[in-house]
């Protein structure tokens, strides 16, 4: 039975979020190998996660030591080497006051949930605010801050308030620039949800699931101000987008803030599970075992982090994603530049997302987008949409990607487009996947 429809029989619906039959059986770099052997360009590295691409050689070295001579399964009860290394290593390249600690977990999810818990805990303020849009989990406490249309169903937080992420391609009473949005903040801020209430305010510096959106220069920075202002702790949501991807180690540093507390996953571990929370001690330190899970913090998982981390600086991807990322803006410009379906382009480094809409008009396109990613699949090259609209194309592939391949993806993406729009993808062909 081909693996597809193994993978139909056996595994659950619950934890499957599909666009098109892909079934892979290995892969290399930027390279994803298919059942049958077939090559497809991966653009996505499974939402960002394979930040170093597929087998990199400083992972696998990295695993391979830990496993030969293993410090033990967990951090829980017993201090073991990569895992204090890695986080001395993160408190080393964040930005921050000097008194801060470190949280390991297994997914962005985790980490975002522990710190909607420990953080209202801590400072005794019930409210946390967050955006519409925003994607910062898939359990229950991580749901309950969230603010995407995929988690409608989801129970919130009693104490949340939600507020528009500011779009300029969508802006907040029309104004692309945020001011208004900021004002806002501020009037909720004074009257129904009193800003001494707040305990923090989480943020994604690109709102990535929600629609690959770049905020307005300086709009977080004044928020951040904002927020300081009534004592409401930032929280930098940089799972997908964290760790060199936008040409920068941190997202926030394009922002010109520093937050106070920072979560990263999906690329920290190039592909293993492990996320972080970084913060203010009085935060961190609130209470022992306060949120913990067996495997947090093992020895494995902490050493492919620092292999990530290693490989990003010594080789400097960061800076190489910056610019085969701008490359790979330019390239898919010109490639589309006549198609009025494509509404925007925008994106910092190796995060790019692509919005489509409906002819001559700013009217999402999500049938489009279904469609394309399916086309492009057949075609060479793997990555999905994102969006509350469903209508945003996003690349997050490896930072090591290369010049030629951005090349490839590019012509592939605006190839998948036109085929689309000629319609050689029917209904049929997409009925069976559901997407998002
Ligand atoms: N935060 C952000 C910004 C994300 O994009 C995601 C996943 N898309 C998460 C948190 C949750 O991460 P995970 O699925 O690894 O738990």
């Amino acid at each position: 039975m081909p693996l597809i429809a193994r993978d139909g029989a056996a595994l659950s619906a619950l934890q499957k979020l599909r666009f098109f039959p892909l079934a892979v059986t290995g892969g290399q770099g930027c390279t994803l190998i298919e059942e049958g052997g077939r090559e497809l360009l991966d653009l996505s590295a499974s939402w960002g996660a394979a930040s170093l691409g597929h087998s990199h050689p400083a992972i696998r070295t990295a695993v391979d030591q830990a496993l030969a001579n293993q410090a033990g399964a967990s951090v829980l009860s017993g201090a073991n080497e990569p895992a204090v290394e890695l986080a001395e290593m993160l408190l080393k390249l964040t930005p921050g006051t000097d008194d801060r600690r470190v949280w390991l977990g297994h997914s962005g999810s985790d980490a975002n949930e522990t710190v909607a818990r420990v953080v209202p805990a801590a400072t005794g303020r019930s409210r946390i605010m967050a955006f519409s849009g925003a994607y910062h989990g898939g359990t229950q406490g991580s749901m309950s801050v969230s603010g995407h249309t995929a988690q409608e169903g989801a129970v919130k937080a009693s104490g949340l308030t939600l507020v528009p992420y500011p779009d300029p391609f969508r802006p907040f009473e029309g104004d692309p620039s945020g001011e208004a949005l900021l004002a806002h903040i501020e009037r909720l801020l004074a009257t129904s949800c009193p800003g001494d209430e707040v305990a923090c305010f989480f943020m994604e510096p690109i709102q990535a699931d929600g629609g690959l959106i770049v905020p307005p220069r300086n709009f977080l920075n004044r928020l951040s101000q904002l927020c300081a202002r009534f004592g409401i702790l930032t929280v930098c949501d940089e799972v997908k987008v964290g760790l060199g991807r936008t040409g920068l180690t941190h997202c926030f540093q394009h922002e010109g803030f520093t937050p106070d507390l920072l979560v990263l996953g999906k690329g920290l571990g190039g592909g293993l599970p492990v996320s972080a929370v970084i913060g203010p001690s009085r935060i961190m330190d609130y209470a022992s075992a306060f949120s913990m899970q067996t495997l947090h913090g093992n020895p494995i998982c902490a050493s492919a982090a620092l292999a990530v981390l290693t490989t990003i600086q010594a080789e400097g991807l960061a800076r190489k994603a910056r610019d085969v990322g701008s490359n790979l803006m330019d390239e898919i410009s010109r490639a589309t530049s006549d198609l009025s379906e494509v509404g925007d382009i925008r994106g910092r480094g190796l995060a790019i997302g692509v919005e489509l809409v409906k002819k001559d008009s700013k009217d999402p396109h999500a049938d489009l987008a279904r469609k394309v990613v399916y086309r492009a699949w057949q075609i060479g090259a793997v990555f999905y949409y994102v969006g509350m609209n469903s209508n945003v194309l996003e690349l997050t592939p490896p930072l090591i990607l290369s010049d030629d391949e951005a090349r490839v993806g590019a012509r592939i993406l605006a190839q998948a487009i036109r085929d689309v729009l000629s319609g050689q993808i029917c209904d049929e062909d997409v009925a069976a996947f559901a997407g998002w």
